[in-house]
């Protein structure tokens, strides 16, 4: 049979039209580009997880629902009671299981620029994506034109992520509470970077019949393990369970995750590092002069370069031994931005070394 091209006879269109999700190559760089926890645990910690590891019956299928583990992140994070969580291969498998509950001529709706999985997921299972611009100056929600969007559009979804990626500002709470009342679908609130904002709607959940609140373990330290839940009203994580494969958080996340949550103290002194770190980066950077900074409840900070010099110095920056991300091919809001992870206090110098010179 002569076949030059299987793939584009049997896939759907809108398939063949994406660019698969792109990760630089990062070998021999100091890494400040996705968001991850820089430091390690200590010897005596990893020799108790090794330990852990041991046991653990590779053989056998994991618990499909990770019971133990969900009992856990319940009680860590304070999740009131009545209310359901779906662990996921990251919050990235949550966004694909609610999107693919979707009927196909449904509408999902967010701001740009955010955390382009939404629209990369949307697009893949061939939902109709709708984005509503931030406003400029701040990166604030445009409350009125995200409003009329959701008159128009009637979203089934509406995903805000709080503090968004990769502008890393919290949105206004009120605003907030303002689409999701007016939503007749629901609002996921994507809490990644929740470890270092102090702010939250888990305890609000209950109050709603349409929100849903997203977390993950990778931005606070365990980004190799995949690991991601979603909190909300249990007649709609019922569904989801549907939707997810019967194993989907395999047995050595189970046990290390587990492992971790039990030793959260870790996390919480990284976290504390990473937010003093944070502060002084902003403001070495604000201190360098040409640059907009702007203000992150994140682990990141983004900021905009002059006119047309963010791909220089990205390039500069990268020769020299230092990886972040240009977000500036990203275009609209982001021409010009590029946006630093907070690291180690002493990768953090390096990257202003670096820049420094570049800028
Ligand atoms: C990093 C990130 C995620 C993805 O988290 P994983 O659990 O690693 O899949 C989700 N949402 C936002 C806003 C992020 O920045």
């Amino acid at each position: 049979m002569v076949n030059n091209n299987l793939a584009h006879k049997i896939f759907r269109r809108e398939v063949l039209d994406l660019s698969a999700y792109h990760v630089a190559d990062a070998a021999g760089l100091i890494k400040l580009d996705a968001m991850e926890n820089p430091f390690h645990w200590p010897d005596d910690i990893k020799a108790e997880w090794l330990n852990a590891l041991k046991d653990c019956e590779i053989n056998r299928y994991p618990d499909p629902e990770a019971k133990e583990l969900t009992e856990k992140i319940k009680k860590v994070n304070n999740i009131p009671d009545g209310l359901a969580v779906i662990l996921g291969n990251g919050s990235d498998e949550i966004i694909q299981m609610l999107l693919m509950a979707l009927p196909p001529d449904a509408c999902v709706l967010s701001v740009q620029p955010t955390f382009v999985m939404y629209q990369q997921i949307s697009r893949s299972l061939g939902l109709n994506y709708i984005s509503v611009p931030l406003v400029a100056d701040d990166f604030s929600i445009d409350l009125s034109a995200v409003l009329h969007a959701i008159d128009l559009h009637q979203p089934a979804i509406i995903f805000l992520a709080y503090p968004n990626n990769p502008t890393g500002n919290l949105f206004d709470a009120n605003i907030m509470r303002e689409i999701i009342n007016t939503a007749s679908g629901l609002v996921v609130v994507d809490e990644a970077y929740s470890p270092f904002a102090k702010a939250s709607f888990i305890n609000e959940i209950a109050q709603y019949d349409n929100l849903l609140v997203m977390r993950t373990v990778s931005k606070l330290g365990l980004a190799g393990l995949r690991l991601g839940y979603a909190v909300g009203k249990p007649n709609v994580i019922e569904q989801l369970h549907k939707i997810r494969l019967p194993y989907n958080i395999n047995i050595l996340t189970q046990v290390s995750a587990l492992f971790a949550l039990n030793h959260h103290t870790i996390f919480d002194e990284q976290t504390a590092i990473l937010c003093a770190e944070r502060s002084k980066l902003a403001k070495a950077l604000t201190n360098i002069g040409g640059l907009m900074v702007y203000p992150s409840a994140a682990n990141f900070i983004l900021f905009r370069t002059q006119n047309q010099q963010a791909a220089r110095i990205f390039n500069e920056l990268k020769s020299k031994g230092v990886l972040i991300k240009n977000l500036s091919p990203q275009g609209g809001l982001l021409t010009d931005c590029l946006r630093v992870t907070v690291g180690k206090p002493s990768e953090n110098q390096a990257f202003l070394e670096a820049l420094k010179n570049s800028v």
